[in-house]
């Protein structure tokens, strides 16, 4: 198996990479962001309270990330690999990935990190408000929320995976099509 972490602020492009990722190498994508709106949407318990907490820009609780996060996993029929997208972003979260992933006999290979500075990230978010309808991309003060949480608890997951020397930062401007190749070339010089 072949699982990466897609690491990155919000806005840095970890959706639209993991659907090139996932073309090329056949993975399954795994994003928290979007199983948590998938349950907003189907009104499911997780959803509401996922909504609670999403709506402010705040994390949702560990263990209930976790606890998701594996039920997905252990859905899979004979997964070639996982790309994990929006997870884990706590220390916490690593290291249960990490215990996890080891029950299941494998391993994180790689964080590939999308390096953003800020202005563009509020930038990029604003306009995809536009057609999202993601209520947390329409409030600046949201947005601003979302970057200092990034910053304070899920920028130490960076230091998680280079002390296992398994992160690659890669400059997340420039076209969609220039990132994913230097995204394919890491990858490929790791497989
Ligand atoms: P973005 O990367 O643009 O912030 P996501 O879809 O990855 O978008 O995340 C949206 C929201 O979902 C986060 O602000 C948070 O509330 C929640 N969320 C997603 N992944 C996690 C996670 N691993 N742990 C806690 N909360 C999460």
């Amino acid at each position: 198996m072949l699982n990466i972490v897609l690491f990155g602020p919000p806005g840095a492009g970890k959706g639209t990479q993991s659907e090139r990722l996932i073309q090329k190498y056949g993975l399954t994508h795994l994003s928290t962001g979007d199983i948590f709106r998938a349950n907003i949407k189907g009104e499911t318990d997780l959803g509401v309270l996922a909504k609670s907490f999403m709506d402010q820009g705040s994390l949702v609780p560990d263990d209930v990330t976790i606890n998701m996060l594996k039920n997905e996993v252990l859905k899979q029929e004979n997964p070639k690999g996982f790309i994990f997208d929006g997870f884990p972003r706590t220390n916490a979260q690593a290291k249960a990935l990490d215990e996890f992933l080891e029950t299941q006999n494998t391993t994180i290979a790689l964080m590939l990190a999308l390096d953003v500075e800020e202005n563009e990230l509020k930038e990029r978010l604003l306009k995809r408000a536009e057609f999202s309808g993601r209520p947390d991309d329409a409030n600046p003060k949201i947005i601003q929320h979302r970057i200092n949480v990034y910053l304070k608890e899920t920028m130490p997951v960076k230091s998680y995976y280079e002390n296992q020397n398994k992160f690659i930062s890669i400059n997340g401007l420039g076209s969609v099509d220039d990132i994913s190749e230097k995204l394919f070339e890491a990858l490929d010089n790791i497989k």
